[in-house]
């Protein structure tokens, strides 16, 4: 097994994991010790479709280094029965969670849906406007439709999740206080124009993440994706921009409690004791 390569002060935190999925069902803890032992100190996990709420908020009520998001995946929307939006408004109302999401229009394949997906999408984005919490958004071949609509609301900015779009698109999500976030796809070399970007965007504005078990990175085709692989993606990140590592792991740490607002609830896993 590979050495503990990062000390306390620069733990990462993944910003963007479906550690609720069934993916993990078999081996959470072990996923989440690995991860930690590699450096993670913090992972948001954000909402899907209205069965993944509760399971989601179990998990942050047992681990205080996860961060609960709520939100309709615009990808499921075909699984949305009437009713959930304001289940949805309750539950954020009654759990805090850090962030709406994630949120978002997906037309990569087609436009079927679309209808619901964007009337969805406003729904939300008006929830997170008055309970004035940020945005965890999922956007792909929409970025234009996705910026309009934000800037029709009066936001606390979030995450645009595995950033995807132009330079000028990550400008505008910038303009409106939002962090983009850079994953597995980045580890592939083929990315180049994802490459650039991420070696263009202000390193303030940068936040990691690994959407596991998704998008898996380089070093993991074709498996499952896991929180533990972060520091790939860091590593990665550190190559491109050819910084200081340090400061990368604690900026970019930073960028997602401000972006998030995450509340600093979490002690080293060793010194958790039972009283
Ligand atoms: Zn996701």
């Amino acid at each position: 097994m590979k050495e503990v390569q990062y000390c306390m002060s620069d733990g990462i935190i993944d910003s963007h994991c479906h550690l609720d999925n069934p993916a993990f069902d078999g081996d959470r803890q072990q996923v989440l010790d690995r991860a930690r032992s590699a450096g993670v100190r913090g992972f948001v996990i954000p909402g899907t479709t209205q069965e993944s709420w509760q399971k989601i908020l179990d998990l942050a009520l047992l681990h205080d280094d996860i961060h609960p998001a709520l939100g309709l995946h615009p990808y499921f929307c075909g699984e949305y029965a009437p009713g959930q939006i304001e289940q949805l408004q309750t539950l954020a109302e009654a759990a805090h969670p850090v962030a709406i999401g994630e949120i978002g229009l997906d037309y990569y394949r087609g436009k079927g849906n679309q209808e619901l997906q964007l009337q969805l999408f406003e729904l939300q984005l008006q929830m997170a406007q008055n309970l004035g919490l940020p945005v965890i958004l999922h956007t792909r071949k929409a970025h234009d439709q996705v910026l309009d609509l934000l800037k029709k609301h009066s936001l606390k900015g979030g995450i645009s999740h595995a950033f995807n779009g132009s330079w000028q698109q990550a400008r505008q999500y910038m303009n409106l206080g939002f962090c983009l976030g850079f994953g597995g796809m980045l580890t592939h070399e083929r990315s180049s124009r994802l490459r650039t970007l991420a070696k263009a965007i202000p390193l303030e504005y940068l936040v990691l993440e690994t959407d596991a078990p998704d998008m898996p990175g380089a070093a993991h085709q074709y498996q499952r994706n896991s929180p533990e692989y972060l520091p790939e993606v860091l590593d990665t990140l550190i190559g491109i921009r050819q910084e200081d590592r340090q400061n990368i792991a604690a900026t970019t740490t930073a960028n997602v409690k401000r972006a998030l607002a995450l509340p600093d609830k979490t002690p080293p896993a060793a010194d958790q004791t039972d009283g």
